[in-house]
């Protein structure tokens, strides 16, 4: 039994495939055997770098400029994605923000962008893709959580509420689409070096047992486990250096 899938011919997207985290699952889903259309919102010349590492794999890559908390942003990449690489077998949605805020400094605003990016977008994006995976009878969408789903976490509540929310949503797709060769689960990582970690949550680090900040590309790993297994649905793989089990 092989331990990395094989992927090859499969057409993989990966939201917020620019930096950190994405960037790592978009590379080793290339070396997987993925074609990968790398999506962002505004980074376009890391969304760059990243599709020259896809090509380097020896596999196609696309970038996709998109907010994928709109709806026509969204109808529009994959429309994009099928005419470059064509329908998307692999989902992961990985796009989002994580805006540091206390109970006192929390705007509407703050909590409506947060639901948007983090969540309304999984649903989006996953309503998109979901009519060719069907047709074929196979696909395979990872959602990107995170340990404040279930834990107190660094950020605020609105971020709690909109991972919570994306396990959720995992679940409700999986047993929907459990007999159509759709399998759906999500991967919750805690404090992963990368600029959202360095930029909201640097003092954190004593915070981790292992007495280190996880790496994108052991985030990937699991991600990677998921798209090649399709007995596992519905479930949450957490990787957090020790600070909590589940
Ligand atoms: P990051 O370094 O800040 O990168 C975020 C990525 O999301 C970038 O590619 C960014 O695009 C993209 N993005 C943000 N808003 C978007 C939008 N509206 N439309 C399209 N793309 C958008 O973040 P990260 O640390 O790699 O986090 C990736 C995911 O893991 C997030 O869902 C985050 O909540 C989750 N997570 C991270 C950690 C951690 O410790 N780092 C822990 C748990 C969960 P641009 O480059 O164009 O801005």
């Amino acid at each position: 039994m092989r331990i990395s899938p094989d992927l090859a011919g499969r057409v993989a997207l990966v939201t917020g495939g620019s930096r950190g985290i994405g960037a790592a699952i978009a590379v080793m889903l290339a070396e997987g055997g993925a074609d990968v259309a790398i999506n962002y919102r505004s980074s376009t010349a890391e969304a760059n770098a990243v599709a020259v590492a896809v090509r380097a794999a020896g596999r196609r890559a696309l970038t996709v400029a998109a907010d994928v908390s709109d709806t026509m942003a969204v109808t529009r990449m994959v429309d994009l994605i099928q005419a470059g690489l064509g329908p998307v077998d692999i989902l992961v949605n990985n796009a989002g923000i994580g805006l540091v805020r206390g109970i006192d400094d929390l705007t509407e605003d703050d909590f409506d962008r947060t639901i948007a990016v983090n969540l309304k977008s999984v649903f989006l994006c996953t309503q998109a893709v979901l009519p060719h995976m069907r047709a074929q009878g196979w696909g395979r969408i990872v959602n990107i959580s995170s340990g404040a789903a279930r834990g107190a976490g660094g950020v605020g509540l609105h971020y709690n509420a909109s991972k919570a929310g994306m396990e959720g949503m995992t679940r409700g797709y999986a047993a929907r689409l459990v007999k159509e060769g759709i399998t759906v689960n999500a991967v919750a990582p805690s404090l992963i070096e990368t600029d959202m970690v360095k930029a909201g949550l640097g003092s954190s680090l004593s915070r981790i047992p292992l007495g280190r900040y996880g790496t994108p590309q052991e985030v990937a790993q699991v991600v990677l486990m998921l798209v090649g297994n399709a007995y596992m649905t519905g479930q949450t793989v957490a990787l957090s250096g020790g600070m909590s089990f589940s």
